[in-house]
């Protein structure tokens, strides 16, 4: 390409800017980014809720300064509309202040926390104001604080706020804690983490609505609460694509060189990563977005496709972590509902670690370490590897004692 914009200013697009020019793209680059704040991490937002104002600027944290390196960086500026025209590379994209086009568009709009427009004064946590909102609203004594959903954000701040002295109640409707991402029989392990820290659990417990008195559950019940906070997942930012693009489930779906998938093929000079994307992958067939190390590295690998610089076919193996209730947590792989999964270690005594398999004999897709530092790197190993390994467990209890 000869010039390239980068849609959206959070990690996927500041990784992106930075690895155009460390693979030595000369070119023009230009950056629109809706939030009119330059670009900082998101993970310290729920974790250090309450003990860091400021946000995480990505200038300090990763030494990236996207002004620097990009020839024009426009914040408070948010793509309104795409147009891609057949035969012509790239796309042009619609904003207020008018069109902007280049030979190749990276889209890295991320994603958004997801409301109910129902409960106007319930609030979610995604942005640095978000933070500021829910710090604010805790500011002062301690408050009740109920948390609707008990994810990995709805776990993190119900920690740290139970921490600082709030009340806090989390009502989730499934079965247990992080059963979306871990499957239930693994987030029940989580349950106990809840009452040790002082926060009241409940599940399958089903929210009908937010008001003035509280929050209501399906079954009668009211929670008292001075602050809500609705923490049920988050959505790609995609909603100015509209009819511009296919979507799949909401994201843009990418091929393994992260360009955007149509019906007929991949598009000439459209790409997408991070949140946004939803990234066909051999091994494990769709990756959403959603995690921080793919909006990290992503970029990278889009770069030197693009840019066709020493690739080496290698896929990113999806990696979330989480700090909870007082615990560390790492998952490598992406566990489907099926697998089964195998504890290793006692969830009651100290860290533990889970394997999933595909099916009895099947390779292991995921692994999970709870307070194990030393598994954290044996989990990595594992599931790095070109093909997805076939563990005998022979009565081991940790990851690291797995033959390497
Ligand atoms: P984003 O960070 O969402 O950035 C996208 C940017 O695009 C935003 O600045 C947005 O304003 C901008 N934008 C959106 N629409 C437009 C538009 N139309 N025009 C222009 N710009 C637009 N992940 C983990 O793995 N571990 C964690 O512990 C963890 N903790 C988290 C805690 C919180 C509170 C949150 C919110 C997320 C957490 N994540 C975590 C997820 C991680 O932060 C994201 O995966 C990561 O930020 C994705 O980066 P991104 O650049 O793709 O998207």
């Amino acid at each position: 390409p000869v010039d390239v914009l980068v849609v959206g200013a959070g990690l996927a697009a500041a990784q992106t800017v930075a690895a155009l020019r460390s693979h030595g793209f000369a070119g023009d680059v230009r950056v629109l980014g809706a939030e009119d704040v330059p670009p900082y991490d998101r993970p310290p937002l729920s974790k250090h809720l309450l003990d860091r104002t400021e946000p995480a600027w990505l200038t300090d944290e990763l030494g990236l300064d996207l002004h620097g390196l990009a020839d024009d960086v426009r914040l408070g500026v948010a793509a309104r509309g795409l147009r891609v025209e057949p035969g012509r590379p790239g796309a042009a994209v619609l904003t207020d202040e008018g069109e902007h086009r280049a030979s190749c568009v990276v889209l890295a709009t991320g994603s958004h926390a997801v409301g109910v427009p129902a409960w106007p004064s319930a609030l979610t946590l995604h942005t640095a104001a978000d933070a500021d909102r829910l710090r604010t609203a805790l500011d002062g004594g301690p408050r009740r604080l109920v948390v609707v959903g008990a994810g990995w954000i709805g776990a993190e701040v119900a920690g740290v706020a139970a921490a600082a002295g709030h009340h806090v109640t989390v009502v989730e409707a499934r079965d247990a804690p992080l059963a979306t991402g871990l499957g239930g029989r693994i987030g029940a392990l989580t349950v106990p983490w809840y009452a040790a820290a002082g926060v009241d659990l409940r599940t399958r417990a089903q929210v009908t609505d937010v008001g003035d008195a509280g929050v209501r559950l399906l079954d009668g019940t009211v929670l008292p609460a001075d602050v809500v906070l609705v923490a049920v997942g988050a959505r790609p930012a995609t909603a100015w694509l509209a009819d511009a693009l296919p979507l799949h489930g909401g994201a843009v779906p990418v091929d393994e060189s992260y360009r955007v998938l149509a019906p007929a093929g991949p598009l000439d000079g459209l790409l997408a990563v991070g949140d946004v994307a939803l990234r066909r992958s051999a091994r494990y067939g769709w990756v959403p977005g959603g995690h921080w190390d793919e909006a990290l590295r992503g970029p990278d690998l889009l770069v030197r496709r693009l840019l066709a610089t020493d690739d080496d076919g290698s896929e990113l193996t999806p990696y979330v972590f989480s700090t909870q209730l007082g615990h560390d947590l790492t998952l490598f792989g992406l566990p489907a509902a099926d697998d089964a999964p195998v504890v290793l270690g006692d969830p009651a005594d100290g860290g533990w670690s889970v394997l999933w398999s595909r099916g009895t004999d099947g390779p292991v897709t995921a692994a999970l370490t709870v307070d194990r530092p030393r598994d954290v790197g044996a989990a990595r190993r594992l599931l790095a590897g070109p093909d997805l390994p076939h563990v005998r467990l022979d009565g081991e209890t940790t990851l690291a004692a797995l033959p390497r």
